[in-house]
């Protein structure tokens, strides 16, 4: 049997001209649901249901999660903050769903891969903030957000030793593409950082206390294909969501 993963699409309520006009409709990239096939798990794609219980019935059907990436940005209420630089903010039922499920799957032990935009859900959903735009409020002569394709290396990474994000990558330094204006600012105290930019940014979070709770700032999925490293990301999601879904199994028997 394949592991089961989860995967949060993203949300047009009615005010997306680019995500099919007045029509509420789901959007997602197929390159994550192929990395997750590629990668030897089955994927699901997550319904955006707001209410927590129906989100906990929902988590119990997966053995795995992936929170993707978008091209809209959490409210910065959700952290605490008033919204200082102009972006489009990221439809209230994807992110009730990305922050509820996040919660979830951190106590419930669900291995979980944010990705981008989704590093950043994990890093809301247990209690840090984001920085609202890098270009404004970081110092820095890298451009996180390259013109052109996300196909395309942008910076190095330093990956802190003895971590999840090591012992997946096995490597200390590597070279990844970048396609964000948001970062993360305050890491929670459950969470620590895995990898950081030269200039700082966090690239990487993980929860120490948990058997798989990542996120990366880069896009792995623009990369697998041509890339064992990225590809291993993926791939230690699947192997995870293997075990929790055996150790599920054998704690209902
Ligand atoms: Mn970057």
């Amino acid at each position: 049997m394949k592991p089961i993963i989860g995967i949060t699409p993203d949300y047009n309520a009615g005010d997306r001209e680019d995500m099919g006009g007045k029509e509420p409709t789901y959007f997602l990239r197929a390159r994550y649901v192929q990395a997750i096939e590629d990668a030897g798990g089955l994927p699901i794609l997550l319904p955006l249901v707001i209410d927590k219980a129906r989100q906990r019935q929902l988590l119990a059907q997966v053995d795995g999660l992936l929170i993707t990436g978008s091209g809209s940005d959490l409210d910065p209420q959700l952290y605490g903050e008033r919204q200082c630089v102009p972006f489009r903010q990221m439809s209230h039922q994807r992110s009730s769903l990305e922050l509820g499920v996040s919660k979830l799957a951190y106590s419930e032990n669900v291995p979980t891969l944010g990705i981008c935009g989704g590093m950043q859900s994990l890093n809301v959903a247990l209690g840090g903030t984001l920085i609202q735009d890098i270009t404004v409020q970081h110092s820095t002569e890298i451009a996180h957000l390259p013109p052109g394709s996300a196909t395309k290396k942008a910076h190095g990474l330093s990956i802190t030793p003895r971590t999840l994000l090591h012992r997946i990558v096995r490597k200390l330094r590597i070279r990844v593409n970048s396609s964000h204006h948001q970062s993360v600012k305050k890491v929670p105290s459950r969470l620590l950082t895995s990898a950081l930019a030269p200039d700082g940014v966090v690239e990487a979070i993980e929860a120490p206390h948990h058997p798989f709770f990542l996120g990366v700032q880069w896009h792995p999925e623009f990369l697998y294909k041509h890339d064992p490293i990225q590809k291993s990301l993926f791939q230690a999601l699947v192997k995870a969501a293997k075990s929790f879904a055996t150790s599920r199994a054998l704690r209902s028997a």
